[in-house]
């Protein structure tokens, strides 16, 4: 495993880190879950991401009791804000009294006094950004998180983050934007934003939620315990990449298997590595729900693909790649 620095930071990710959607506390039992988090650390991948909200709260606590008794010295772990965690009225969005209870009640299911990188995850409209910001600069005095990132803001919105944390001095060097072979949308504005405000990507769904392993084949039926055929799952993958599960594009994912060949990977290792060669990338969050899939996923970071393999990928993907920058978000 290689490591990378976090945007303008000290901080060093490892080029893959695994997040646990959709999987810990609802697809996986919980012994399954645990193998596939030791799994990740036997890989060297030092960086887990997971939110106040996944599975209902269940995932922050299965990757908490998971960690237990790993030096926390040697884990990066992030997670975030924003999504209801409840019904009341202030149960979402990045109030402060929403950012200070939500990261407290974090912090008490993952086991820790402290949050490496804390994520805004969605720009919250109805709260004025320098309460927010203030709220998260009193939480690095605090010593209850180390960065600051943000998950999906548009240009503009990362643009005026950017400002308030020079004025609040607080370190905001991640964005976690959703980034594959066909989900391009930051490359228009997000990254030259990004680079300007010396924050890296920490970006999320490199498979496309499993699309770009090349499972899913048009014709064929559903293959056996995949997230296309668990209950939630499947309506996350149906509403997120809903797009690609038809014939025409499943079959140009096929014809991308002989090129992962030709650079003696399979193809989620070539769809991850793709995601590497761009050098605003600190972090590719993997999902997985098998330790196999980590093991395999894994062997993406430090691979170098020639500019003719990336060309005939673009070639390939062409008529079913997102580009437009208004889909961030
Ligand atoms: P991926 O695109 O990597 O999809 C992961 C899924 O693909 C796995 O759970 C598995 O599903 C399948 N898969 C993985 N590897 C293989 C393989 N080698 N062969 C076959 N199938 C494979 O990422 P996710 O969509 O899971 O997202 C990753 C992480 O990103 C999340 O856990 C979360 O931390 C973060 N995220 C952040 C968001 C945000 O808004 N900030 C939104 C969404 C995710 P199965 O076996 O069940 O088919």
């Amino acid at each position: 495993m290689k490591y990378r620095k976090l945007g303008n930071s000290g901080l060093k990710v490892s080029e893959i880190s695994y997040g646990n959607w959709i999987t810990h506390g609802a697809q996986l039992e919980d012994v399954l879950a645990k193998k596939c988090v030791f799994a990740a650390l036997d890989q060297g991948i030092n960086t887990f991401d997971t939110e106040d909200v996944y599975s209902d709260t269940r995932a922050e606590a299965l990757l908490g009791t998971a960690l237990k008794g790993i030096s926390r010295e040697s884990i990066v772990l992030s997670t975030k804000v924003c999504h209801p965690t409840g019904t009341g009225p202030n149960d979402q969005g990045l109030s402060r009294k929403h950012i200070f209870e939500s990261c407290n009640a974090s912090l008490r299911r993952l086991g820790t006094d402290y949050i490496d990188i804390y994520f805004a995850h969605r720009f919250d409209p109805h709260t004025p950004l320098e309460e927010s910001f203030l709220a998260f600069s009193d939480l690095v005095r605090q010593g209850k998180i180390l960065y600051l990132g943000v998950s999906e803001w548009t240009a503009a919105q990362i643009k005026e983050g950017a400002r308030l944390s020079k004025r609040f001095n607080i370190p905001f060097v991640a964005s976690q934007p959703q980034y594959s072979m066909l989900w391009r949308v930051i490359e228009g504005n997000v990254l030259p934003a990004c680079a300007e405000a010396g924050i890296g990507q920490m970006t999320w769904s490199p498979l496309a939620q499993g699309i770009l392993s090349g499972k899913y084949k048009a014709g064929h039926s559903l293959p056996t315990g995949s997230r296309a055929l668990d209950e939630t799952g499947s309506r996350f993958l149906e509403r997120l990449a809903g797009q690609w599960m038809q014939y025409d594009a499943l079959d140009a994912i096929q014809r991308l298997i002989p090129i992962a060949h030709e650079c003696d990977l399979t193809l989620p290792q070539l769809a991850i590595a793709w995601i590497l060669q761009n050098n605003q990338v600190s972090s590719v969050i993997i999902g997985a729900s098998q330790p196999e899939q980590i093991q395999e996923n894994a062997r993406a970071s430090g691979i170098v693909l020639q500019s003719s393999i990336m060309q005939r990928i673009d070639e390939i993907l062409d008529p079913f790649i997102e580009r437009n920058p208004e889909c961030t978000g």
